[in-house]
């Protein structure tokens, strides 16, 4: 045994060790990232089992997603040896939450066979409650009621607690009742949405001391990866099961908070100093994970953040040979997807795995160019943390209304979008149209048609049957002859698809028409619509399979604690990242968040980091020349490379913008209408008066400014 400790314990540093021994008594490890908080973690459950001192049963870790929770098991079993048989407790709060409503369900007004209701299923649910208590519900929509539910539960308000005046804002006044509603269904149901899961355990644990006091006997040790980002609904969780025995570790690290909009609370690291008594904070000061300028550049571009704690980082990575960070700026964002598919390619010759590579992105819609990209090149990769981009439901729906118009015999797209958006036709029809298409053997749209002309169906459902089948006549006349991507628009735009994301409320509305938009430009790419359904076909066919060697394709949010040879980070143009969202909704504070996501970004990369942004992008259909993040010009200049872009098509980067291809710019797209764009206009306003965190003149923006097109009020100045 004492041979076992001296194996995982060997290759820690003396900070590290002295977090992975001192078991007893709450102790914080607030460090920087790759400084080995999640190896911490690892080693002290491999001791707190080996050494004896407790069960694996006993002990109770929290990993932010599934994944990160299969990983440390895995860890754990190599660094002790063997199998760890049974780790129940280790997994996120809310895997954690269900094994434990579901035994105590009675005690929470469930039974403990209770289902987890979907989104979907939720929103119906609220909205009934909505229009049961008589209001409209298109003005308080379902989704913002849902959104406002979940803030509630993520601090942990039951119906009684919520203060009356917040709950004042929605439905008239009623939203407290109509929150308490929401609850009282849900139980008759015997239901919980996500947000319960937390919010019933706590309440379960506050009503019977009984039942939390096994908890807090059972577990002798607790421990919580990315600390950073609990919210108050978790903290009080955590904080209830340790007031029983007080050996809490969590590791954290509060310039990686990046889901203060989702209700996480960076305050619950100086909480836990303040709530858990005698802590020890531990701090780890030494990266493994990065190159010295990986390291530089990312601490250098956090430094510009005002709210933090403040760390120090160093590494002993230096490697002279090593990469500096680099800066790459392209054409548009098709060339960005070509130019880092080149890199990989190249990189894969060097005998560089797929596996080590990774893309981050700031938003899920700039991920379509490069699946199409690597579906090009055959290129295997995989998308984390979300579905890929032709999978996403908005996308789903709006490929079934173009396969409704190119095979008109496609029952199952016509399925998918007869009521989506909510058109009133139920199940009674749908069950009708069914029913004649089974039985005559023909495709359920023609079905349709021949019931409008029958009496069949209720005169209300008919009328709107019809109305549908003449929009899909229309648009079927209209492939011939209108160029594929204006079509698309008309499709989406004509049946109501964009309209209905138009009007929800939720969180994630906004990035959903931001796919859909991003799905009609790639129509755009093709000569006919046929030749587009195919592609997407061809695109949604492939999948890598687990072994397979695979680039890993994602979102920045996704990417917290992970880590990659070479990373590649593009996109990182004002308005995209820094997220006019993010400035807009949380002014100072969502700006400092969008440099979190950045520093984050950056310090995956062990090897390499390439940081890219379009010189052009299109927006709303138009191009516009871009601003480069400010968050470039926050990079050490030393420690960064800036690439000039190959001229593929002469002077770009060479001779300024007369050279930079205005004729390309011009056969590529009639884009004469294209107008100066408001964030290029904010950038210049925010240089010239030095605020918004734009001090100083921008050494992109400079560049692109000379470099790039430029268009003033309707028309291409070259
Ligand atoms: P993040 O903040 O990104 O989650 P982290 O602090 O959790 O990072 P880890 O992922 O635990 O960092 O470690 C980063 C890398 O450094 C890993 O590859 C890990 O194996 C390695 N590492 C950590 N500590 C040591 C050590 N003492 N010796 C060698 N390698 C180490
Ligand atoms: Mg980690």
């Amino acid at each position: 045994r004492a041979h076992d400790v001296a194996d995982y314990l060997g290759g820690l540093n003396p900070e590290q060790r002295e977090a992975v021994l001192t078991l007893d008594g709450p102790v914080l490890v607030l460090a920087g990232a790759g400084t080995g908080k999640t190896r911490v973690l690892t080693t002290r459950i491999a001791h707190i089992i080996s050494q004896g001192k407790a069960y694996p049963g006993q002990i109770l870790a929290v990993t932010f997603t599934n994944k990160a929770a299969r990983e440390m098991k895995h860890r754990i079993g190599d660094l002790i040896g063997g199998n760890v048989e049974g780790m129940p407790w280790l997994g996120t709060f809310h895997s954690i939450c269900v094994k434990i409503l579901r035994r105590h369900a009675e005690l929470a007004g469930l039974k403990s066979s209770f289902t987890i209701l979907d989104t979907d299923d939720q929103l119906r649910l609220m909205k009934q409650i909505i229009q049961a208590e008589g209001l409209d519900d298109k003005r308080w929509t379902a989704r913002t009621f849902a959104s406002i539910v979940d803030s509630w539960k993520n601090r942990a308000l039951t119906p009684e607690q919520v203060p009356e005046g917040e709950a004042r804002a929605f439905g008239n006044g009623k939203g407290k009742k109509l929150y308490a509603e929401y609850q009282e269904r849900l139980s008759i149901l015997n239901a919980a949405d996500f947000g319960d899961l937390l919010l019933h355990t706590i309440t379960l644990f506050r009503n019977n001391p009984d039942v939390l006091a096994e908890y807090q006997k059972r577990f002798r040790y607790m421990l919580v990866d990315e600390y950073q980002d609990t919210n108050i609904a978790q903290y009080l969780w955590l904080r209830l099961l340790a007031q029983g025995n007080p050996n809490v570790c969590c590791v954290g690290d509060d310039d990686q908070s990046i889901y203060g909009w989702r209700g996480a609370e960076v305050d619950n690291i100086l909480r836990f100093e303040h709530d858990f008594k005698g802590a020890k904070v531990i701090r780890l000061e030494r990266n493994y994970r990065s190159t010295s300028n990986i390291l530089a550049a990312a601490s250098h571009l956090i430094s510009h953040n005002e709210g933090r704690l403040g760390k120090t980082l160093f590494t002993d990575f230096e490697d002279p040979d090593a990469d500096r960070v680099m800066v790459a700026s392209s054409w548009d964002s098709e060339e960005e997807a070509r130019t880092i598919g080149d890199e990989i390619e190249a990189l894969q010759s060097k005998g560089h795995r797929l596996n080590d590579m990774a893309i981050l992105v700031r938003a899920s819609f700039q991920m379509r160019e490069f699946e199409d990209r690597f579906v090009t090149l055959g290129l295997n990769y995989r998308v984390i943390g979300g579905p890929k981009f032709y999978e996403r439901m908005e996308i789903r729906d709006a490929m079934a209304y173009f396969r409704c118009v190119a095979q008109p015999a496609d029952d199952l797209a016509f399925e998918r979008i007869v009521n989506k958006p909510k058109r009133g036709l139920g199940e009674a029809t749908m069950k009708i149209v069914h029913g004649l298409a089974r039985a005559e053997r023909i495709p359920m749209m023609e079905a349709a048609g021949i019931l409008c002309q029958t009496e069949e169906l209720r005169p209300k459902a008919r009328t709107v049957v019809k109305s549908l089948l003449t929009d899909f006549d229309r648009w079927r006349d209209q492939v011939e002859t209108m160029p594929p991507t204006e079509l698309a628009e008309i499709i989406l735009d004509e049946s109501g698809y964009t309209e209905m994301w138009r009007q929800d409320r939720s969180a994630e509305a906004p990035g959903r028409l931001d796919n859909l938009k991003e799905l009609v430009r790639s129509v755009g790419e093709f000569e006919t619509f046929a030749g587009f359904l195919e592609h997407v076909s061809l695109v949604m066919d492939r999948d890598a399979g687990v072994d397979d060697d695979a680039i890993s394709l994602m979102t920045l949010h996704s990417a917290k604690g992970l880590e990659f040879d070479t990373v590649f980070l593009p996109g990182w143009e004002e308005g995209l990242f820094p997220h006019q969202r993010a400035l807009d909704e949380s002014g100072r504070a969502g700006l400092e968040e969008e440099r979190r996501l950045a520093y984050v970004g950056i310090t995956r990369a062990k090897h390499r980091a390439r940081i890219s942004f379009a010189v052009n992008r299109r927006i709303h259909g138009m191009w516009q020349s871009t601003v480069p993040s400010r968050f470039l010009d926050e990079l050490p200049e030393d420690h960064v490379e800036v690439i000039e872009p190959n001229s593929s098509y002469g002077g770009y980067g060479a001779g300024g913008f007369g050279g930079y291809g205005a004729s390309r710019f011009d056969n590529r797209d009639p884009f004469q209408s294209t107008y100066s764009t408001p964030g290029w206009q904010r950038a210049q306003r925010s240089r010239s008066s030095g605020s918004g965190g734009f001090e100083g003149r921008s050494r992109f923006a400079e560049r692109n400014h000379r470099q790039g097109p430029k268009t003033i009020e309707g028309e291409l100045v070259a």
